[in-house]
């Protein structure tokens, strides 16, 4: 490859803060993937669920209640009526008392049915009280522990999103010290070798493979300014120097 007039330090700079900027940009989308947090929202609304049956089912025998004491209540009034003519002396026929008294305990029989009918239907209340107080506390337990876990994941994504924002910025100042035709270059190799494109020869090893390369190869490799091509994986390769050890400490928070 030709002679760049440009600090190839760039080039490295640019291949790292690509490599952070996608590190981070995953770390977020395994925050957002949260398995605890599906498990636990799939699990509140399933109780929200059970709650809102268990409110219907409250609700239709709250209303047969109601009726059953309507019921009731008109039945009463239909004795009440019945016992006051009787005790009025105003009928003498024996024929129509006798109807009358025989209404009453008929009347009365069937009020003991609906009664014990009512009283089904109150345990049955009572006992669903019970339920819709304890799913409602689950729902509650739950959601309030759903809202804690979107926090800390939010949070979390925050604080990455900070770095990113950071390293974005880091990057476009980057490419502006970089030739046009070297990060089409660069975005060629990147493309194809797994998105790194660059490499740092230390000594006869290539770093971005971890492969050696023959003595005679590496010797020609030895200009700062120049960039080459790993015989092995064909990245951008460019010479090992004590900056890139600040480079690699600069990138690694
Ligand atoms: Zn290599």
């Amino acid at each position: 490859m030709e002679d760049k007039n440009f600090d190839l330090l760039n080039l490295y700079k640019l291949q790292l803060s690509d490599s952070k900027i996608a590190f981070l940009e995953r770390e977020i989308d395994k925050l957002k993937a949260n398995e605890e947090l599906k498990t636990r929202e799939e699990e509140l609304n399933e109780t929200l669920e059970n709650y809102n049956k268990l409110l219907s089912s409250y609700n239709e025998l709250e209303k047969e209640r109601k009726k059953l004491d309507d019921d009731l209540a008109m039945k009463n009034e239909k004795i009440k009526k019945n016992e006051q003519k009787l005790s009025s002396g105003t009928i003498t026929s024996a024929k129509e008392i006798v109807s009358l008294q025989e209404e009453i305990v008929s009347v009365r029989k069937a009020n003991e049915d609906t009664e014990n009918r009512m009283l089904e239907i109150m345990i049955k209340i009572d006992d669903i009280n019970e339920s819709i107080k304890s799913e409602k506390e689950k729902k509650e337990k739950i959601s309030s522990y759903v809202d804690k876990l979107k926090d800390e994941i939010n949070g979390g994504i925050k604080v990455i999103e900070d770095k990113l924002n950071k390293y974005r910025g880091k990057r476009s100042e980057i490419l502006k010290q970089i030739p046009d035709d070297m990060i089409v270059k660069y975005r060629e190799v990147k493309e194809k070798r797994g998105g790194i494109a660059v490499g740092i020869l230390k000594e006869r090893m290539c770093l971005a493979c971890n492969m050696e390369m023959s003595t005679g190869e590496a010797l020609h490799m030895n200009n700062l300014n120049e960039v080459y091509k790993c015989p092995t994986c064909k990245r951008i390769i460019i010479k090992y120097r004590g900056e890139i050890d600040l480079i690699n400490e600069e990138f690694r928070e």
